[in-house]
């Protein structure tokens, strides 16, 4: 009925491939020993994953509406629009 974590495998903050470090005897071995990898900067670091990678796909959209056509006048990085 005992069911542990298993301390093999790899860090999962994302990009690190470190074996996972118990951190206490009761812990959960879910991340290495670099004490910059725990659950909130791995949050963090997925967080701005995600929002670059939906950036990119909204650049792609972008690029793809301004190639056919239907954009001649696509708004800045930021969105920010001038009103005359
Ligand atoms: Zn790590």
């Amino acid at each position: 009925m005992t069911q542990r974590q298993s301390t093999t495998g790899a860090c999962r903050f994302p990009g690190c491939d470190q074996p996972r470090q118990p951190t206490s005897p009761h812990g959960h071995a879910v991340y290495c020993d670099n004490p910059a990898h725990n659950k909130d900067t791995a949050y963090r670091a997925r967080y701005r994953a995600a929002v670059a990678a939906q950036t990119q796909e909204l650049q792609r959209l972008r690029e793809l509406l301004r190639t056919a056509g239907l954009v001649t006048d696509p708004a800045g990085a930021n969105g920010a629009e001038q009103v005359a």
